[in-house]
């Protein structure tokens, strides 16, 4: 429908807002333990603050930072049954109001307590692939939340653009968040779009993930845009995989402006789905609220929800709907025996001046990493990667950590021979990080050094020990880990058994 300007600026500024903050908790935590979505954050890093690159620790970083995977499985609840339900009943004229939550920032833990004590229920649109990490929510947390009565959504594994991804790549990001959350104990039934972005092939796949809606932002009128917008999404809306929706709130809100969005949809009656992200002083930026403002509003709502003519409901119970059993997605096969599964790997394709297609740049901690084109060891494409100023952590270009379009995908418990020609007048040795059962990357081990070769490319080779039991998929690079400049070029992953042997130099 309309994607005008209202809808183009909710689109833009929570991307901002987004990137920023991540970039801000992966440089307050040097030691963070996992690459928070590829590229777009570790270049976003890079370009805020020198030596800040998204990225995970080398070989003697401290581990246990984060739950194992099987602790996860661990947490499932005991949160009750869902009952498939009927939309709610339209009585003529009513007006009724959605509280959303999105991203699982770790203060929406008070807003969800805030709402509890007006006696109001919320839709908590989470991120599983964020739970536990610095400044989100835990997955206890969700868990109480869901136990107070709010509702827990979906919002993606890690919040990727899903417009600008592959059909497929989308549907695994929305699907196996799904089967996350469900998997823990949560009835997750309803979705928002990471930035509002959304096409029909991705409200599609919301639907086939078995999503009974999916709600976008900047389609209902307020001060703040969308001037041709109704005043209100219907409470039958008419795509429920395009649920209308007002702007995000954001700081510049007043309580006047939430109390007036919610009056104007009582001239006609209907549904507004407001959407925040957290509170202030807990998360002051340009998309949190002041607590006190919150507590206002929350107490205005719950009075008027308390005469009926308004009311206050979650998504959930708008739409009703069964609760659809999580849907399988197009997996990524790993390669066959003898085959490279690398992709892109002589770094050929490019695109936009940005890294190699299907490629990122990763790296932690306080130094300046610099990645740039070179010369190839057949003349054609090669990565250069130059390190200055360091002073620890380490930089290295890796395939993309996603979810089976670029990474290549591996079978548990078996070795593979990781292999790359490099020029470096430094020390150097391959970073290696799998992503687990639920979709997360993690950092998992690293080779022994490869010495600097300054003249003549030479090929670097390991084969690993057998991938975790849950690793389904390996990222690895060459890491520079001191000052030096190193080109790399051919990129390959073999399965050990059935590798081709190494090509004389
Ligand atoms: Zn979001």
């Amino acid at each position: 429908m309309k994607n005008g300007a209202g809808s183009g600026d909710a689109q833009q500024k929570p991307k901002r807002s987004l990137q920023w903050i991540t970039a801000l908790l992966l440089l307050a935590l040097p030691a963070a333990f996992l690459i928070f979505g590829g590229r777009l954050l570790a270049t976003e890093a890079s370009t805020t603050a020198p030596g800040g690159r998204a990225g995970s620790p080398p070989a003697d970083a401290p581990s246990g930072v984060e739950a194992a995977p099987g602790n996860r499985a661990g947490a499932a609840i005991d949160v009750p049954d869902y009952v498939p339900a009927e939309p709610m009943p339209v009585v003529d004229g009513q007006t009724v109001v959605s509280v959303a939550f999105d991203d699982g920032f770790a203060g929406q833990r008070r807003a969800a307590q805030v709402m509890s004590d007006a006696g109001l229920d919320g839709t908590f649109y989470v991120n599983s692939g964020y739970l536990d990490k610095p400044g989100y929510l835990t997955l206890k947390q969700v868990k109480d939340i869901a136990l107070q009565g709010h509702e827990i959504g979906g919002h993606s594994l890690s919040h990727p653009d899903l417009q600008a991804l592959s059909v497929d790549e989308a549907a695994r990001q929305i699907c196996i968040d799904r089967r996350n959350l469900v998997d823990w104990g949560f009835s997750v039934t309803n979705f928002s779009y990471p930035f509002a972005s959304h096409n029909q092939q991705v409200e599609a796949k919301a639907r086939e993930c078995g999503y009974n809606s999916a709600r976008s932002l900047g389609d209902v009128r307020t001060r703040f845009g969308c001037e041709e917008c109704p005043p209100a999404e219907s409470l039958r809306p008419e795509i429920p995989y395009r649920l209308k929706a007002p702007a995000q709130v954001e700081s510049d809100w007043t309580l006047r402006d939430l109390q007036d969005t919610v009056t104007a949809a009582e001239t006609s009656g209907g549904w507004v789905i407001l959407t925040f992200h957290g509170l202030c002083p807990d998360k002051c930026t340009e998309i949190g609220v002041s607590e006190d403002i919150f507590t206002q509003f929350t107490a205005w709502l719950a009075e008027r929800n308390s005469r009926g003519r308004t009311v206050v409901r979650t998504v959930q119970q708008v739409i009703g709907g069964p609760k659809g059993e999580p849907a399988g997605w197009p997996a990524a096969e790993p390669a066959a025996a003898g085959s490279n599964g690398v992709k892109n790997p002589g770094l050929e394709r490019r695109a936009d001046g940005g890294p190699p297609v299907c490629w990122m740049e990763g790296g932690y901690g306080r130094n300046i990493a610099q990645f740039s084109e070179a010369p190839g060891r057949d003349g054609s494409s090669a990565s250069k990667l130059t390190v200055q100023e360091y002073v620890d952590g380490d930089a290295k270009l890796l395939p993309q950590q996603d979810l089976g379009e670029c990474a290549p995908q591996v079978i548990p418990d078996r070795s593979y021979s990781l292999r790359v020609w490099y020029q470096s007048d430094a020390v150097t040795q391959f970073s290696v990080y799998y992503r687990d059962g639920t979709g997360s990357w993690r950092y998992w081990t690293a080779s022994p050094y490869f010495s600097a070769s300054q003249e003549v490319f030479a090929q670097a080779e390991w084969t690993t020990p057998p991938v975790p039991d849950d690793a389904n998929a390996l990222s690895f690079g060459l890491a520079l880990f001191s000052n030096g400049e190193l080109i790399t070029d051919d990129y390959e992953l073999y399965d050990a058994a059935g590798a081709p042997p190494l090509k004389a130099k």
